[in-house]
């Protein structure tokens, strides 16, 4: 067994002062057991904890570490911004830059407006869709997750969906009237509902390819349909790409299925690792914007110049070299062939989701194409496999309702010691 001494006492010195000892739920390895991993330092694909164990990251920090910790260009695109001073509060010539490349990257965005997380993205973007209809509803989908903000959790997917509040008291029932939910990957429910609500629905937001239940693929045509419905029934058709943005694609999972959406929200891997967010799309819909037009939407540390740094310097790269994007999508590829045949070796069909650098393992031989069918995975063999991994020195996201994220750091060989690792701790689970 793994040393967990330091990890230990700092969790228990933390629960004194910090609610549950966390500062976003997920991270207090509640739905898996076990105590957290205090997180010391980071170096390519592996992490060390405070008790210096090293693990093989499959997390990433939730995304945005696409190339790996401690990537060299960003840390001196960092390491320049900091002779500058951390924040001016005004306009710079890097927003300008990056505004620029964001729109590049992303054809569907003609113009966007930096914040500081996705959460940020995601209600700002709503409400520039709700003030453009002059609409109130919103439709999400039910497991998709859109970050804190009052009007997405309503079954609500990720720590929400984990921690079993996917409908969080403190959201008020004026607000939640207001966001009408339907099944993920089920276009006939949705016409129903959309019908149900002619004329009152601003804005339809989903997660293109959803993380935020394990990773759950759109169906061929799905989200052409999604397109098709919007557009006749005149509401704002939102991809949050929270996840998917420049990590599915340099365009994130629009450049992939072909589908351009009216708005599109951003976050992780867009800071390289610093807090940043940003929505933007068609001109004629972000000029509602404030101080363009009369929607509201501000942020003191918005468009920071250190985090711009970051940002820009990642995102140039990815724009600059497509490879990388083979590269994580044939790792990806191999990691779920390899983990599907180690799971028929010893009978047992768990579904695996996965593109690109997404993957999700389902502990449930039935396909998975929504949140009913992500619930069938038996939770309490992925607390125990998560453990199991952990032990091995792989850390996981810690719960079934998230995706796995790969990144370019990993090697072969990390690739064939998370496999390793996969088929040593199924066996001596399923020999228990
Ligand atoms: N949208 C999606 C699709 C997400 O995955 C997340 C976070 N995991 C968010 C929004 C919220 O982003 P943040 O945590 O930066 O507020």
């Amino acid at each position: 067994m793994k040393d967990l001494t330091r990890s230990k006492d700092l969790f228990e010195k933390a629960q004194h002062v910090i609610p549950g000892g966390v500062n976003s739920p997920v991270r207090a390895f509640k739905a898996v057991g076990g105590n957290p991993i205090f997180v010391k330092s980071a170096k390519g694909a592996y992490m060390y904890d405070e008790d210096n164990n090293r693990y093989i990251e499959l997390i990433n920090s939730w995304g945005p570490m696409i190339l790996g910790h401690g990537n060299e260009l960003i840390e001196a695109a960092v390491a320049e911004a900091l002779k500058s001073s951390l924040s001016f509060g005004a306009p710079t010539a890097k927003e300008v830059e990056m505004a620029e490349l964001i729109c590049s990257m992303v054809p569907s965005i003609e113009k966007v407006r930096m914040v500081n997380s996705g959460t940020e993205a995601t209600m700002s973007a709503i409400r520039v869709a709700r003030g453009y209809t002059g609409r109130d509803k919103i439709i999400k989908f039910e497991g998709c997750y859109h970050g804190h903000g009052d009007s997405f959790l309503i079954a609500a997917g990720s720590g929400a969906a984990t921690m079993g509040t996917p409908n969080s008291p403190g959201v008020t029932k004026g607000t939640a009237k207001d966001t009408l939910t339907a099944p993920f990957n089920d276009l006939k429910a949705l016409k129903d509902l959309v019908e149900k609500n002619k004329g009152e629905v601003a804005a339809l937001i989903v997660e293109p390819v959803a993380g935020n239940m394990g990773c759950v693929l759109p169906e061929s045509n799905y989200l052409q349909g999604l397109r098709d419905i919007c557009d006749k029934e005149g509401i704002v058709l939102i991809f949050d790409e929270v996840m998917t943005g420049f990590r599915l694609s340099k365009a994130g999972a629009q450049g992939i299925f072909g589908v351009k959406p009216d708005l599109t929200t951003l976050g992780k891997i867009i800071g390289g690792g610093m807090p940043v967010g940003a929505y933007g799309g068609k001109k004629e819909i972000m000029d509602y914007v404030s101080p363009q037009g009369p929607v509201y939407q501000a942020g003191t540390l918005s468009g920071n110049p250190i985090a711009m740094s970051a940002g820009l310097a990642i995102l140039t790269y990815l724009n600059e070299h497509p490879e990388v994007y083979t590269q994580i999508e044939s790792s990806g590829k191999y990691l779920a062939e390899q983990l599907a045949l180690a799971n028929s070796a010893i009978g047992k069909n768990y579904t695996i989701n996965q593109l690109g650098s997404m993957i999700s393992v389902f502990f449930t031989e039935q396909p998975v194409t929504d949140f009913e069918s992500a619930k069938s995975s038996d939770t309490a063999m992925f607390g125990k496999y998560f453990q199991g991994m952990l032990q091995e020195g792989i850390y996981l996201p810690p719960a079934q309702f998230e995706s796995w994220f790969l990144s370019t750091a990993l090697s072969t060989t990390d690739l064939e010691d998370i496999i390793a690792a996969h088929k040593k701790v199924l066996n001596n689970l399923l020999s228990q």
